[in-house]
């Protein structure tokens, strides 16, 4: 039975990650946002507070907390800042979760503790230009080589892409194959070949890095391979079920924070000698914030339960994710609403939450890709072949 009671454990990480996020990360926000500097000072910061790789275990520099944890922490950092979080959610869950699940142990310490102290950051290649929802058609091609792998290829909107120290790297092996073919390597992002290009004029998302990298004959050797020839799907499916987790937890932030803005706003703004507040129609847009964040941290928290308790929840994952993805969106478009001209200019959060959301219903999985998902898990038929 699923307890939605926060253990006294849980309450304290929750309030640290409050604190730190409004001391540290809400402040520099609209700053870091009109700049558009990725804050390397941040991402610092969050490695010492212990939010990158959070899940792993100890020995690997983790902090062995559950996903339910991890979400709560996800959530302060999401609602003070979506650039900020997606630092969390690409080092934790796209990168470190599948290092963790099928590394070697000779691969985990050498590159996990890096990625939780944020001393050697990593990105997760899988998206081409010419390869997004149909993730299993890598162009990316790796050829045998004596004693390793020449890698060669493009990689499109790559977050942390600029900053990594190493790239998960998607890749065919033999095209013969499809995606019995496809692997995963772990390639360091000063390997001669390999550069990387800042992807400018993004929508919002402006303080997070999101970069093109180039692979030409990049070689790296057999034991950069993370599993085997073949499983390189399982290891984009697995970083991905943990990082749509992330990306929800992410937006019931976005949430959230649109609510109490929006609460705080309409309790002081005054119009026709009243509180905005005191409107019904003010109101009935609060009530759908509520309803729309409720929903959404409910199906994360149920989400990160059947994570915890080691059940499957690839359907209930993407249920979190769409719904928070677009729930964040509308919440972010209400809260405008709500601070009426002043949501429009960014003295106020809700502009930059709906630029920062819009986001989260492409990446990890559209939206259309999550519905597919959910429509596979419930009739056991396939759309996406
Ligand atoms: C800021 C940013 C950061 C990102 N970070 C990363 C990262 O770190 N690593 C990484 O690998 N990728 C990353 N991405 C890429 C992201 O995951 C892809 O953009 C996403 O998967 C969609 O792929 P696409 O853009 O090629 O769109 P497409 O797959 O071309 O889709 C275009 C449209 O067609 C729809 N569509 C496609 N197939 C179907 C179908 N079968 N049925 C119905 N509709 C369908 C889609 O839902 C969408 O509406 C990032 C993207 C952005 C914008």
């Amino acid at each position: 039975m699923i307890d939605f009671s926060l253990t006294d454990e849980q309450e304290l990480i929750r309030e640290a990650a409050r604190e730190f996020a409004a001391k540290e990360i809400a402040p520099v926000a609209t700053k870091n946002d009109h700049s558009g500097e990725f804050d390397t000072h941040i991402a610092k910061r969050l490695a010492e507070m212990g939010y990158l790789g959070a899940i792993l275990p100890d020995e690997y520099g983790g902090r062995g907390l559950d996903y339910r944890t991890y979400g709560l922490i996800v959530e302060e950092i999401g609602k003070a800042d979506a650039a900020a979080r997606t630092v969390i959610s690409v080092s934790t869950s796209l990168c470190a979760v599948p290092i963790f699940k099928f590394g070697t142990e000779e691969q985990k310490q050498k590159y996990l503790p890096g990625i939780c102290d944020g001393s050697a950051l990593a990105c997760f290649g899988l998206t081409e230009p010419d390869t997004g929802s149909d993730a299993a058609n890598q162009k990316t091609r790796a050829v045998k080589i004596d004693g390793g792998w020449t890698i060669s290829g493009q990689k499109m909107f790559i977050s942390l892409g600029n900053y990594a120290k190493v790239a998960l790297v998607f890749a065919q092996t033999d095209p013969e194959l499809g995606y019995k073919g496809l692997a995963c390597f772990l390639v360091p992002t000063d390997s001669p070949g390999f550069t990387a290009a800042t992807i400018k004029h993004k929508l919002g998302m402006h303080a997070s890095d999101t970069a093109e990298l180039s692979l030409d004959a990049v070689e790296v050797p057999d034991d950069a391979m993370l599993g085997q020839i073949g499983e390189g799907f399982k290891v984009a499916m697995t970083a991905l079920e943990s990082g749509r987790y992330s990306v929800a937890a992410g937006c019931v932030g976005i949430c959230a924070g649109s609510l109490e803005c929006s609460i705080e706003y309409a309790k002081t703004r005054e119009q026709f000698g009243k509180p905005i507040g005191s409107f019904q129609l003010v109101q009935d847009m609060i009530a759908q914030m509520v309803l729309k964040t409720e929903t959404s941290r409910l199906l994360l928290w149920r989400a990160g339960y059947l994570k915890d308790t080691g059940q499957p929840n690839t359907l209930e994952t993407s249920l979190a994710k769409l719904h928070a993805s677009e729930s964040a969106i509308e919440c972010a478009n209400l809260a405008i609403q709500v601070h009426g001209g002043s949501g429009y200019v960014d003295d106020y959060p809700p502009a930059r939450y709906l630029r920062d959301a819009r986001v989260a219903t492409l990446y990890e999985g559209t939206s259309q890709i999550q519905k597919l998902i959910i429509g596979r898990q419930v009739t056991g038929l396939n759309a996406m072949v």
